[in-house]
């Protein structure tokens, strides 16, 4: 299988380590043997710059990579049609990560409570059409990931709320979004962010994934050197899900 990690941060995103610069990410990924990778910083820290864009594409260049690597950005939905990136801003990179979830950025739309898990499921499904629907989305970055740092929990909370949450997501809503992913050949995110938070409610939501034929993005979110090895946590969870490179999603252009 392709040994691939398309959601890195660099230090141009402010909660990433300072020292997380390109040249590094490249050098340690390809020591690690990893072949695709995607260079993510937050659509924010371009603050719609484009000299900051073409310095970032100049850095990948010059560093000459012997790997695959791709230059892509995370955005988030604010609201239904209503996104934190522009059609404009979008067209410098090769994909949009599109977060339905972004609770802790200002201009976010939030769930009407945090502590009931019907209200975070209503609103979790809510934003995951925003973005499925959404023209710029390439790919739907953590959904149904709930973060204990936002919601407030202990590690051991969070599991059980989660659980909670899915359970209250309508399965005929969300079969017929996930139609919609693969009619598209959006990608949707697996990342070892699920085992750090206890997430383990969406082994059963990436078993659906698949029914429907929906390609999954592996991604690390890596905002430290330490995050970018955590993607070996996924594979046990690959392994159990029976995901080869068929069921990869890869940005759009050929391999
Ligand atoms: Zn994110
Ligand atoms: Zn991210």
């Amino acid at each position: 299988m392709y040994s691939c990690d398309y959601h890195i941060h660099t230090q141009l995103s402010g909660c990433a380590d300072n020292d997380l610069s390109i040249e590094k990410i490249i050098q340690l990924q390809q020591i690690r043997g990893v072949e695709l990778i995607g260079i993510t910083d937050h659509d924010y820290s371009y603050q719609s710059k484009i000299k900051t864009i073409q310095a970032a594409h100049q850095a990948i260049k010059k560093t000459e990579p012997t790997i695959r690597v791709h230059f892509g950005v995370e955005s988030q939905m604010l609201e239904y049609q209503s996104t934190s990136i522009n059609i404009r801003l979008a067209s410098y990179f090769d994909y949009v990560l599109m977060a339905p979830n972004h609770y802790h950025l200002r201009g976010v739309a939030q769930p009407k409570s945090f502590s009931d898990p019907r209200r975070v499921a209503l609103h979790e499904i809510y934003m995951f059409e925003a973005a499925v629907a959404c023209p710029i989305t390439d790919a739907i970055v953590h959904p149904f990931l709930l973060s204990p740092d936002v919601f407030q929990f202990s590690k051991e909370e969070i599991a059980a709320f989660s659980q909670e949450m899915m359970r209250n997501v309508e399965q005929k809503r969300l079969i017929f979004q996930l139609d919609l992913v693969s009619q598209r050949g959006l990608g949707i995110e697996i990342s070892p962010k699920m085992v750090r938070y206890n997430q383990l409610h969406l082994v059963e939501f990436y078993q659906l994934c698949l029914e429907r034929d929906v390609k999954l993005l592996i991604g690390s979110d890596a905002h430290s050197t330490k995050q970018m090895e955590e993607i070996s946590l996924l594979n046990p969870i690959l392994k159990e899900l029976g995901i080869t490179d068929k069921h990869l999603w890869h940005p759009n252009t050929k391999i």
